[in-house]
């Protein structure tokens, strides 16, 4: 059955005008991944690559975060991925809180649909989205990350865990050492909790 919720929100934000950004996208991307993943990642935004190929995470931030998922024991195939937007903005500039709102409905209809038990929050706009509908405070990702909230988002009991955007790692080695450090303690967490998938190394 998720399979087909997907299935409905890939066709219906193939299509989307809700807001400018169809206007400049060449592709927007929806998301993709393991429908029954325990574990989802949700981005900020669709880059230039991932506009091009209409994949999320396929650009030098995405091959960044396979290393991360690495270091957590998980592969793509293991695991749902995502954005908050499901289109470029141009030149890759922040999130307009107006687009946030539109699109999201978007994220919602994937996280009811998936039912993860871990979403992992690539970077602030994505924490401060989750968080808002944890109802949880928000007051910074340099605060928040690698740390993980027990929280009910969209009525089910979850865990979030929110880190920094793997692109930061890619203009300061700071962010880089700090991911890297979340996706471990990450390992932990996930092997704790029983969500085992390529967790033997
Ligand atoms: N950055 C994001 O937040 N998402 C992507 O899909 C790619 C880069």
């Amino acid at each position: 059955m998720s399979v087909k919720k997907l299935g409905a929100v890939v066709c219906e934000v193939a299509d989307c005008r809700a807001c400018l950004l169809w206007k400049t996208r060449r592709n927007a991307v929806p998301g993709e991944g393991n429908p029954k993943a325990m574990v989802m990642l949700v981005g900020e935004a669709p880059g230039r690559s991932e506009d091009i190929q209409g994949r999320p995470f396929v650009g030098a931030a995405g091959k960044f975060l396979e290393t991360l998922l690495g270091e957590a024991g998980l592969s793509r195939a293991d695991v749902f991925i995502c954005n908050v937007l499901k289109c470029r903005p141009p030149q890759n500039r922040p999130p307009k809180l107006e687009e946030i709102k539109t699109c999201t409905p978007y994220l919602d209809r994937q996280m009811r649909a998936i039912k993860p038990t871990l979403i992992v929050a690539l970077g602030s706009f994505s924490t401060a989205y989750v968080f808002s509908k944890a109802g949880l405070a928000f007051s910074g990702i340099t605060e928040a990350h690698g740390k993980l909230y027990e929280a009910n988002v969209l009525g089910r009991k979850v865990t979030v865990f929110p880190t920094f955007h793997p692109a930061a790692a890619l203009y300061n080695p700071r962010y880089k050492e700090l991911l890297i450090s979340d996706f471990k303690l990450l390992k932990h967490e996930l092997l704790k909790v029983g969500i085992s998938c390529r967790l033997s190394s």
